[in-house]
């Protein structure tokens, strides 16, 4: 008679489990070959798992979140591993077995008719991109990391970037999600309806979920019509106060074709020019602040350039906008975004930096600038203020850097202490204090202090709804 045992349980149990059912070749087990998935790539994070498996298809993701499941091991889902929160990094437990995406990489349909693109969790944003363009369309979500962040990651992180203000974030993109949940079901969503009133958005609860109420295995996304005029303008001003009136100037000249409108200050400028090889100053002097606008018409000859002339010659005549260069071809705007796109890169280059990425109404963002610089330099005297981001959307990259003088250590040891200082700035200009990389695990204990506890419960409740056993993406977000 044979004995009655338990199910196997634990990473052991289910590596053995995972390597049957996958075959051995989508398995990592070797230090070495892990190593990427276990680290963030700017260093900050470091975690532990006894594998990386990598499914080549949904059917797939359901077996290994099904089999994690029954042996109650915990997953963590993972992109491009491009994320600013650690949200896709294993803790150092070593219980969570990571679960990449990356291998899931087709685009399984462009529809020119339904403006819709069908793509796989593990497409790199850039591929998403260039299949919309290949069929003559736009998908507009346009970041840093788009030659390595995968659209799965986009889209559990709900991703912002640079063209936000013209074609929303990326939960805005979304028409319809295919979704393994925890215990190993498919939810079939991939509908490509632009009205479907019909009960709980249910693919808008997993967006933004930072893998932690289910696996993204693809997703339908809205595409546009492709740009065919583009202007590029660097605007240097004296007071951000004044920017509210260009936006709204520039809005309303062109018929609402501002789809980018980035500030940079003088600090953020100086350090892409001084760090980053290749980058030059475009204008003759240095400027306190600067408005980077890109206005795009889907119409040839939509006169973007007169527009932006006309609505720039009286507000450079009473000095609200002190200078200005207007792109005159293609380089000439790739050289100006290439100044707004390396500052992350020229900052990290300079020495250590505590990053806050807030946003409060775009009304009160000339207070936060000019509040916010000050109460974080009472923490840090001497460091640099380090401000650039999207001003069109209410957000900026309200970021400081390690002062002269000052080590590495002693500095990131002030960074709750400066935390403090701006967040509480952020909360009562009714802001946010997570505008666009998200909550992972290291603004959990942000997500309690500011969101009223009504909000945070219900969140809870949502979670162990999806996943009773809480098997999904472990200490983060919630
Ligand atoms: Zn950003």
């Amino acid at each position: 008679m044979s004995e009655l045992r338990p199910r196997p349980t634990g990473p052991d149990a289910l590596i053995d489990a995972l390597e049957t059912a996958l075959g051995a070749a989508a398995l990592l087990r070797d230090p070495a070959e892990m190593a990427p998935y276990l680290a963030d790539q700017r260093g900050w994070f470091t975690g532990r798992a006894p594998v990386v498996v990598s499914p080549a298809s949904t059917a797939e993701v359901s077996t290994v979140l099904r089999l994690a499941s029954e042996a109650g091991v915990t997953v963590v889902p993972q992109g491009g591993n491009t994320g600013l929160v650690g949200g896709s990094i294993p803790d150092e437990s070593g219980g969570s077995i990571v679960l990449s995406l990356r291998r899931m990489n087709r685009v399984r349909e462009v529809d020119p008719v339904d403006f819709t693109i069908t793509v796989e969790a593990g497409c790199v944003l850039a591929e998403v991109q260039t299949a919309a363009r290949e069929a003559g369309l736009l998908f507009p979500l346009s970041l840093a990391a788009e030659g390595s962040c995968r659209i799965g990651g986009n889209l559990a992180t709900n991703a912002g970037g640079t063209a936000v203000l013209r074609y929303g974030n990326t939960r805005d993109l979304v028409l319809g999600l295919e979704v393994v949940l925890a215990d190993g079901r498919i939810w079939e969503g991939l509908r490509r309806l632009r009205k479907d009133n019909t009960g709980y958005k249910l693919a808008q609860l997993f967006v933004g979920s930072e893998g932690t109420l289910g696996v993204i295995t693809a997703a339908v996304l809205r595409l546009f019509p492709m740009p065919r005029e583009v202007r590029t303008a660097l605007l240097a001003l004296r007071d951000p106060r004044d920017a509210g009136v260009v936006l709204e100037a520039l809005r309303s000249a062109t018929g609402d074709a501002v789809t980018s409108f980035e500030y940079m200050n003088r600090a953020s400028v100086e350090l892409a020019l001084e760090q980053v090889a290749g980058n030059v100053d475009p204008f003759d002097r240095p400027h306190d602040h600067y408005l980077l606008v890109e206005l795009s018409s889907a119409r040839q000859g939509a006169g973007l350039l007169e527009a932006l002339e006309s609505v720039l010659a009286p507000i450079l005549e009473d000095g609200g906008v002190v200078d200005a260069v207007l792109a005159q071809s293609g380089p000439q705007a790739e050289a100006l975004w290439r100044i707004r796109e390396t500052i992350p890169e020229a900052q990290r280059l300079a020495g250590a930096g505590l990053k806050h990425d807030v946003s409060v109404p775009l009304s009160r963002l000339p207070e936060l600038l000019e509040r916010g610089a000050p109460a974080m330099l009472a923490e840090v005297p001497g460091a640099l203020v380090v401000a650039f981001g999207h001003f069109g959307d209410g957000n900026v990259h309200f970021n400081l850097n390690q002062p002269p003088g000052m080590g590495r250590a002693a500095f990131m040891a002030r960074r709750e202490a400066v935390e403090h200082a701006i967040y509480e700035l952020v909360a009562e200009l009714e802001g946010s204090f997570g505008a666009e990389h998200g909550i992972g695990r290291v603004k959990r204990a942000y997500l309690t202090r500011y969101r009223p506890a009504v909000e945070v419960e219900a969140m809870r409740r949502l979670k162990r709804a999806l996943d009773p056993a809480g098997i999904l993406n472990p200490g983060v977000m919630l």
